[in-house]
């Protein structure tokens, strides 16, 4: 795939977030440490959060390696789940999902904010993987957290 076959405002947004990726910064004594891989393209996503008392997302580092795709949805995921308690990031990674399954009418997605962006990636099969690594990776480091605190 070709980032100039997106539309411009898609592409404008994850060329910012590849350039500048947001929280690179590692986060040492995290309570959420999750790290992933595919394969196919060598995309990697190491994500590490502290949550506050309240159980939000105080601080989120993300390091990605790889494709655009996925170094911008480690970027956008990164500014989308601070502030969020853990029901919350996985109400959102739902309803990112959702949307890069075709599953939700464009004027029905005001919630995602940026990461619409990465909408357009749908229409390139092999790159939806890359869209999903962070997310995935994600929930599983918060299945990792629960079982230990459950
Ligand atoms: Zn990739």
């Amino acid at each position: 795939m070709e980032l100039d076959e997106l539309d411009d405002l898609y592409r404008d947004a994850i060329l910012d977030h590849c350039r500048h990726p947001r929280n690179q910064e590692r986060v040492e004594e995290a309570d959420i440490v999750a790290d992933g891989v595919n394969p196919f393209c060598g995309d990697e996503i190491h994500i590490q959060i502290k949550l506050d008392p309240e159980g939000r997302v105080a601080r989120i580092g993300f390091q990605g390696e790889g494709c655009s795709i996925n170094q911008a949805t480690g970027s956008m995921l990164s500014e989308a789940v601070k502030g969020r308690t853990i029901d919350g990031i996985e109400a959102i990674s739902e309803r990112f999902k959702a949307m890069m399954q075709d599953e939700i009418p464009q004027e029905d997605r005001p919630d995602l904010g940026e990461l619409q962006a990465l909408a357009g990636v749908r229409h390139f099969p092999v790159r939806i993987k890359c869209a999903l690594l962070a997310w995935s990776t994600l929930e599983d480091g918060i299945d990792d957290f629960q079982r230990a605190h459950s």
